[in-house]
This record gives C-alpha cells, sequence and structure tokens, in this order.
C-alpha cells in the first residue's frame, strides 16, 4: 500500500508499475506534454511537462520512490526535495541537465539557457563569465561513507583554431554601423515626435564586428567559442551536510574578453527511506510487538554501510510506546572531525489483536485462563483502576461487545466523524452514546 497516488495518476500508472513502465508512461506523456509540440496551448502544456518531469524524477529513483510511498508528499519535503537523477549515471544526469544529450530528459527546456548566452552578458560588458551553479542530489549512504562523483559538463572554451577571433587574423573588423558596440541609437518619426530607441545593431546582429562568411573560422563557425566536454571531480566528504558549496574556479565557460566563469555544486541530501538526520544524528522508527517491549528480544537495524546493527531489548526493560532510546557513536560521520553522530530510536509497540488463549466455538482465541492472568500479574504492576464512582453510587453493569464494521462502520463514523476503529474500545463507546 502506498500513501499517496498523485505522482503515479500523473503519469498514468498503477502504483505497482515497473521500472519500465513508468519509463514509457513518462515518454509518451513528455513528448505529448512537450510545449514545442503544443504552439497553440503552450502555456498549459508547459505546465503539464512540469508536473510529468517531477513526478517521474522522483518515481524513477528508488529511494524518493521508497520515501515517496511510505510517507507521501510530506516524507519528501521533510527529507529536503525531490528526487534525483533516476538510475541513470550522475554523469549523465548531468550532461542532461546541461543541454549535452544524455537519456530521457524530455529536452534541454529551463536549462536551455544555460549555456552559450554569451550574447547578453557581453552587451552588460562583465569582467567574468557567470557562476554556473548545479545542486547535486546525495544519497545519505553517500553521505555516510563518502564519494568522489565524476561529473561530466559541457562548457564553451575559446576556439584553439581562431584563439577566439572568429576567423582569419586581420579579418574580423569592428561593425562600422554601430562603431563594435552591438547597439545602434535609431529614430524614427511618428506624426510630429521624433522617437529615439535603442536596437540590436542589424549590420552585426549585436556582435559588434564582421567578418565575411569565408574568412569565419571553420572550428567554431566564428562564434569564437567551442563546446568541449569537462569532466570534474567532486569530492562528497564523509558527513558532508546539505547546502554545502564545492567551488571549481575558473572551470566555467570562457568567452573572448572575460574572465572564465566558476562552477559552483551545491550538495543536497536525498531523503532516506529508514532514516531521518539532523546534524550528525539519525533517527530511525523501530515497531516491536508487545511482548519484546515488556520482556526483551532484538531488533535489527540496517546500516548505511551495509552493517547490520543487532540492539538487544532486555527483558523487563519495558518500552513504552513513543519512547526514544540512544544508540552512541552510530549517527553520520562528524564532518572533517573523526568522531560520530548518535543514532535515536523511537520505538512504536504494536499491540497483538489477539490473545493466544483458548478458543471459542469457531476456533478464535477468547479469553485467558485463570493461571495466565496470574501470570501477568505477578510481573506487571497492579490494576489501577479509574474514575471509581462513590460507594453509595448507583451502579449498573455492562460488557464491551466487538463492533462489527460492515454493520456498523457507517453509523460509528456518522457518529464520530471519521474513526472506524474496528475493536470494541473507543469507537464502541461512541456508538453507545449517540445512540442513547
Ligand atoms: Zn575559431
Ligand atoms: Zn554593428
Amino acid at each position: 500500500m502506498v500513501k499517496e497516488t498523485a505522482h503515479y495518476d500523473t503519469l498514468g500508472v498503477a502504483p505497482d508499475a515497473t521500472d519500465d513502465q513508468l519509463k514509457k508512461a513518462y515518454r509518451k506523456l513528455a513528448l505529448k506534454f512537450h510545449p514545442d509540440k503544443n504552439p497553440n496551448a503552450r502555456e498549459e502544456a508547459e505546465i503539464k511537462f512540469k508536473e510529468v518531469n517531477k513526478s517521474y524524477e522522483i518515481l524513477s529513483d528508488e529511494q524518493t520512490r521508497t520515501v515517496y510511498d511510505r510517507f507521501g508528499k510530506e516524507g519528501l519535503e521533510q527529507g529536503g526535495g525531490g528526487g534525483g537523477g533516476g538510475g541513470m549515471a550522475a554523469e549523465d544526469l548531468f550532461a542532461q541537465f546541461f543541454g549535452g544529450g544524455g537519456g530521457g530528459g524530455g529536452g534541454g527546456g529551463p536549462f536551455g539557457g544555460m549555456f552559450g548566452g554569451g550574447g547578453q552578458m557581453r552587451e552588460q560588458g562583465p569582467k567574468k563569465a557567470r557562476t554556473i551553479h548545479h545542486v547535486h542530489k546525495v544519497s545519505l549512504e553517500d553521505i555516510y561513507r563518502g564519494k568522489v562523483f565524476k561529473l561530466a559538463l559541457q562548457k564553451s572554451v575559446i576556439c584553439a583554431k581562431c584563439d577566439g577571433r572568429g576567423g582569419k587574423e586581420g579579418a574580423v573588423k569592428t561593425c562600422a554601423g554601430c562603431n563594435g558596440a552591438g547597439m545602434k541609437t535609431m529614430m524614427r518619426q511618428m506624426g510630429p515626435m521624433i522617437q529615439r530607441f535603442q536596437t540590436v545593431c542589424p549590420d552585426c546582429s549585436g556582435e559588434g564586428e564582421t567578418v565575411r562568411d569565408k574568412d569565419k573560422c571553420k572550428v567554431c563557425n566564428g562564434k569564437k567559442t567551442v563546446i568541449e566536454r569537462k569532466v570534474l571531480h567532486v569530492h562528497v566528504d564523509k558527513g558532508v551536510q546539505t547546502g554545502t558549496k564545492v567551488d571549481f574556479r575558473g572551470e566555467g565557460d570562457q568567452m573572448p574578453g572575460v574572465q572564465p566563469g566558476d562552477v559552483q555544486f551545491e550538495i543536497e541530501q536525498k531523503p532516506h527511506p529508514r532514516f531521518q538526520r539532523k546534524g550528525d544524528d539519525l533517527f530511525y522508527h523501530a515497531e516491536i510487538d508487545l511482548l519484546t517491549a515488556l520482556a526483551g528480544g532484538a531488533i535489527y537495524v540496517e546500516h548505511l554501510d551495509e552493517r547490520w546493527l543487532t540492539v538487544e531489548i532486555m527483558p523487563g526493560e519495558v518500552i513504552a510506546p513513543g519512547e526514544v532510546k540512544v544508540i552512541r557513536g552510530q549517527g553520520m560521520p562528524s564532518y572533517r572531525h573523526h568522531d560520530f553522530g548518535n543514532l535515536y530510536v523511537q520505538f512504536d509497540v504494536k499491540f497483538p489483536d489477539r490473545i493466544v488463549g483458548p478458543k471459542d466455538a469457531d476456533g478464535y482465541p477468547t479469553s485467558m485462563t485463570p493461571q495466565m492472568v496470574k501470570a501477568l500479574e505477578s510481573v506487571l504492576p497492579p490494576r489501577a483502576p479509574q474514575n471509581i464512582p462513590p460507594p453509595d453510587a448507583m451502579t449498573e453493569d455492562y460488557s464491551l461487545e466487538k463492533v462489527d464494521p460492515m454493520q456498523e462502520g457507517g453509523r460509528a463514523r456518522g457518529a464520530t466523524g471519521e474513526d472506524d476503529d474496528e475493536e470494541g474500545g473507543p469507537g464502541g463507546e461512541r456508538v453507545q452514546c449517540a445512540s442513547q
């Protein structure tokens, strides 16, 4: 059972869909709603397209899908945002983000503008190309152990053939139309008024330079830069916190006349299906049965480095529902220190829905034998009845009956709003109240 199905609904698949079915559904919808394929309803298509992409991003990653199945949207938000790059190698993901092909990305879209925006930047005349910023999503396992990611990026580099001139030496001329500014002030007569306005120079298309086609550099086609693939090694150190930034100075885009830009990676931890992290500490939910809570037993915690922790609960330790215990030193490694945070375990105690005792005519266990009751009484604190009536009060005797959810569920819900407890307990009591 999954908690929510919204992302599955978006892709039109069942919650038990295989990776293959997900991918097929995603491809179909991404094509259908691609903004370029819907010129008449572009905006609506774009919204749908983004939804489809987001749902696929979450469901195609095993970890984020598990978190979504168990805790829904809320779980993903708690853990810090959506999913990563669905089973693709990180390199592919990166290439996809940066417009370099890659699998199943559904088109550059919002990321198309990250590269090659040179013209715009030159107009504003910055001294340095802009920083390329990329959020790199990392699993808690990788943060626990530390890992070096090889990420490929496609960037503009100065064309080596023409040294960034765009053509043969001497063939590239400052545009006479705009004096190299790329912009021109034009005048236009509107009735009695003369309007002045700025426009991109039509002679050089804003480049500020002109070169005859036959003199253009054959390698960069006059663009002065070429696209190059560069692999960067991103060190995700043990215990790094979400939001940590890793900088590569000067590894960004190159453009003639300006300093190369930087590349900055921001580490973002993906939500984890078993652990929540706060600082260096980990939080874990363990469900135990009543017998283990009272008489001891063990729980097993699968850690982040393929170890399994066996945690002994001593007989008589008595673990209350919701109680939190700590295993020291089994949290996350501290960033650049040689110690570890703690692992906090919160216990959910599951009460039995039946006892193992004598059976009724239908074979269902019903009650305890006096010996069983005695055994319990010998280890548990005595009964402490609440709300005892005064000695002179008039009392009547009643017993509790089971509530049949099929027959009385409707009434119970009607009486209490939404409660549909199956077993006697509060539900039954409220049904009685309501019918008085
Ligand atoms: Zn060139
Ligand atoms: Zn010009």
